[in-house]
């Protein structure tokens, strides 16, 4: 019995001994706190980058698995601050369900994690093959955005493929339009303000395959659509949080005078499509706390506006409650980020600079994917973003530009 016990442990040495983490691919972040061979468990927790926002996303590559052998992953909470004396809280870094993909395309949730008292969360994963990629979310890198503003251009011929910018990193910030630049609707939508929320650009993924499907073919007809799968593609690659980045994020970058080449050019970009022929639609995707619905940020102002302001703001929410059903339904009011205290702050958001930019016809509106929940996984983000098109082809069809 003894001597079976030994053999069963040297097996058990030998297969995590040679267990490999690697993190070196567009996306990739782990600190090993510890590998722990005995104990057949890996804790980490996300690696920081010293001002590039929220040490909250993790995404690493396991090799020298053995099939069918479960091991423990912890995950708990970068240990130093992120910002001065700023320490991010656990549960951003802590979903119910690890990603796991065998294949980088293809992503599940593992079983559910189960939390510690001293705030350590523990998965228990059982790999079928001797390499495993597990993560925070379903990813979605540059690889992901090239390849998908690659499909887009072949189906649509008509579509144009741009460079927004280059980013102070050097790297491309690539978008695509479709529709004809003088069409009756022009229509802006982007993701990854901030760099951890990929679920953003999933949502993004889904909506522009249903936007170059054959139902939204009348949609297209009568629009202009600029779309932007990832703002912050730095901090993407590198796999950083990007949110309260120092001295600011890309979300709190549309200032006067913007830090990011990226936002410069949006703003220029957006500037000249309302100038010239009027910004009907403006959305930002975005993927919030772990206790968060699917709801959208609206106006501070909603309640004091009139006009038609106040009915395209009121029709919208109507809209995106009536198509947004699936696999939640998004909430039927508007919230308010009233966590941004200042005007100077809350007019250097991205939603708030166009609304003061643009006119009196325009919505501008942040949608908020909520993560938390299995149902969060590709195909899910998907659903939002095909939901988030029929609202919008239902919001054109109405004309809002009408008196
Ligand atoms: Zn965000």
């Amino acid at each position: 019995m003894l001597q079976k016990s030994l053999v069963l442990l040297c097996l058990a040495i030998s297969a995590l001994a040679e267990i490999r983490i690697s993190t070196d691919f567009d996306g990739g972040n782990a600190e090993v706190v510890k590998l722990d061979p005995s104990a057949l468990t890996l804790r980490i927790m996300p690696k920081l980058h010293e001002g590039r926002g929220w040490p909250c996303w993790w995404y690493f590559r396991l090799d020298g698995l053995t099939p069918g052998q479960p091991f423990r992953l912890e995950l708990q909470a970068q240990s130093k601050p992120f910002r001065e004396k700023q320490f991010l809280a656990s549960p951003w870094c802590q979903p119910k369900h690890a990603w796991l993909s065998s294949d980088g395309e293809t992503w599940s949730p593992s079983d559910a994690g189960t939390l510690s008292d001293d705030k350590v969360m523990t998965y228990i994963l059982t790999p079928m093959t001797d390499c495993l990629r597990v993560a925070w979310g379903p990813p979605f890198v540059s690889a992901d955005a090239e390849k998908l503003l690659a499909e887009l251009a072949e189906k649509l011929p008509e579509s144009k493929r741009f460079m927004l910018s280059k980013t102070r990193g050097g790297h491309a910030v690539n978008g695509i339009r479709i529709g004809d630049e003088k069409a009756p609707h022009q229509v802006w939508i982007g993701a990854r303000h901030h760099a951890w929320e990929a679920g953003g650009s999933q949502v993004g993924r889904g909506f522009i395959r249903w936007y170059a499907s054959d139902e939204a073919k009348a949609l297209r007809a009568k629009t202009c659509l600029h779309y932007i799968p990832i703002m912050d593609v730095d901090n993407v690659k590198l796999g950083a949080g990007g949110k309260d980045a120092e001295p600011r994020d890309h979300n709190r970058d549309w200032a006067d005078i913007p830090i990011y080449p990226e936002i410069a050019a949006a703003q220029r970009m957006i500037t000249e499509i309302h100038q010239k022929h009027g910004l009907d639609v403006y959305i930002d995707l975005h993927n919030p706390g772990p206790s968060d619905p699917i709801f959208f940020f609206g106006p501070f102002t909603f309640e004091r506006m009139t006009g038609i302001q106040q009915r395209n703001y009121s029709r919208w929410m109507e809209l995106a409650a009536t198509n947004i059903t699936t696999p939640r339904p998004v909430e039927p009011k508007y919230r308010f980020a009233t966590y941004v205290r200042t005007e100077e702050e809350r007019g250097r958001m991205s939603s708030g600079w166009v609304r003061n930019h643009a006119g009196d016809f325009t919505i501008s509106v942040t949608l908020e994917t909520g993560w938390n929940n299995p149902m969060m996984s590709i195909e899910g983000y998907s659903n939002i973003g095909a939901g988030l098109g029929h609202a919008l082809a239902a919001y054109l069809a109405e004309n809002p530009r009408r008196k």
